[in-house]
């Protein structure tokens, strides 16, 4: 029997893990230099807490889930998102009590059962960051900074970061109301899709992908024209603030996001590069989503981007480098040599150089060939003759260049010579 990955689940390759090591050690520079520290929780939590958070009636939480009985009987949920876990793990702590604002960030894997397609996977991986404890619109406009940082600091040019607001409990019903009122005439010439949000999730027919549903919403009402007060301001200061960070927006009424939790500011940052799937970033405010899940009222707002995104967008900057390769690799001629090349090889590693020898038994010709394929820098060849000299030829694999070492330096000069 061959056994395969899941659907919508793929393997990272040794030939590739490095391009994700480098983008990974991107995100925890700029993470750093924000001063956000990261967490990490557990893959899986009880399936309550998505449920609760991310809401019932939500693609999420409606039929993408990967929700099974553990043997106890007990409904376990694989991470569809990292929020609900990030503020479960916030009130358990009491992460609040040692400051006043906390600022974490994580980066992992995330599982939700989508319809295959290109740039949709059902274990894929995302970073984000989350500011709990902040109400002013300071913390939105750092936040939608920090994510679109991260692509700056990395060298993508072709991305947009749109605003939006959603408002709150005081002024969202009646436009929600509204909003209905005007989508009803229409409804029966609304998607499948749409017509289903109609009751629970009015405001995601606004962001449709469907064309006629576009057509037909063309004129729709939007939130942030029916603000209260309160969100109006927030909303507006948000603006300058990101004007004031040199983040360069647009405000697009129609961003919603699918998942109930969001008041104030919601967020998208999408690629021009990336096609249908062009989102890299969504995010936003959630005031109430802490004391939901049964904390104290507590502001927050905070943003998830998708690594398998992040890395098509970074292809051409990653691209030209091959990843790892030994500084040295020790071709042996005879038996002798070989035992020798094994011990030394260890011996170098445990100063700090990355060393290969033959494992296989192979011709000097093959182990050759080898250290070029490895594109190790270096190659040493050792047999008898060279154990008995205590000194051996040293090529240097870039400039072709051939030198006499003594064998008892050889840490030594490979070291030199990487300066
Ligand atoms: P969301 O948590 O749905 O707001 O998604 C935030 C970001 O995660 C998106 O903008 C994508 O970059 C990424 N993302 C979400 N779902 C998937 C998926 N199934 N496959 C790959 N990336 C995803």
């Amino acid at each position: 029997m061959k056994f395969r990955s899941i659907k919508g689940s793929r393997d990272i390759l040794p030939e590739e893990s490095h391009r994700w090591h480098a983008a990974e050690e991107a995100v925890r520079a700029v993470m750093q230099r924000f001063n956000y520290r990261e967490i990490r929780t557990p893959v899986f939590e009880e399936t309550a807490l998505f449920a609760r958070s991310i809401g019932e009636f939500t693609d999420i939480v409606g039929k993408e889930m990967y929700t099974f009985l553990d043997r106890s009987g007990t409904s376990l949920t694989l991470r569809p998102e990292m929020t609900a876990s990030v503020i479960r793990s916030y009130i358990q702590n009491n992460l609040g009590e040692r400051e006043p604002l906390v600022k974490v960030f994580y980066v992992g894997p995330m599982f939700r059962q989508e319809r295959p397609q290109a740039g949709r996977l059902r274990q894929f991986h995302q970073f984000g960051a989350e500011a709990i404890g902040g109400a002013a619109p300071e913390v939105d406009a750092e936040v939608i900074a920090l994510s679109a940082e991260v692509y700056r600091s990395l060298g993508v040019k072709n991305y947009s970061v749109k605003i939006n607001s959603v408002g709150c409990p005081n002024c969202r019903p009646a436009y929600k109301s509204t909003l209905q009122a005007f989508l009803k005439g229409a409804l029966a010439d609304l998607s499948e899709e749409s017509r289903r949000r109609f009751e629970q999730n009015p405001l995601r027919i606004l962001d449709s992908k469907d064309e006629n549903d576009r057509r037909l919403t063309a004129e729709a009402p939007l939130m942030k024209d029916h603000l209260c007060g309160e969100c109006a301001d927030h909303f507006s200061a948000l603006g300058r603030l990101l004007g004031r960070l040199a983040v360069p927006f647009e405000i697009d009424g129609r961003i919603v996001r699918g998942l109930d939790y969001y008041t104030k500011t919601a967020y998208e940052i999408t690629s021009g590069d990336l096609g249908s799937q062009d989102a890299l970033v969504g995010g936003g405010r959630y005031d109430l989503l802490v004391s939901e899940l049964g904390g104290k009222e507590t502001p927050s707002v905070g943003f998830a981007a998708g690594m398998e995104r992040l890395m098509m967008a970074l292809e051409r900057h990653l691209a030209a480098d091959d990843g790892p390769s030994p500084t040295v690799f020790l071709a042996s001629a005879d038996e002798r040599g070989r035992a020798w090349a094994l011990e030394e090889a260890m011996g170098l590693r445990r100063k700090g150089i990355a060393s290969e020898s033959d494992l296989l038994g192979r011709s000097l010709k093959a182990q050759m060939r080898e250290a070029d394929r490895q594109r190790a820098r270096f190659v040493v060849i050792v047999g008898e003759k060279e154990l008995a000299l205590e000194e051996a030829v040293l090529k240097d694999m870039r400039s072709g260049e051939e030198r006499a070492v003594r064998l008892d330096s050889l840490a030594e000069v490979l070291r030199d010579s990487l300066r």
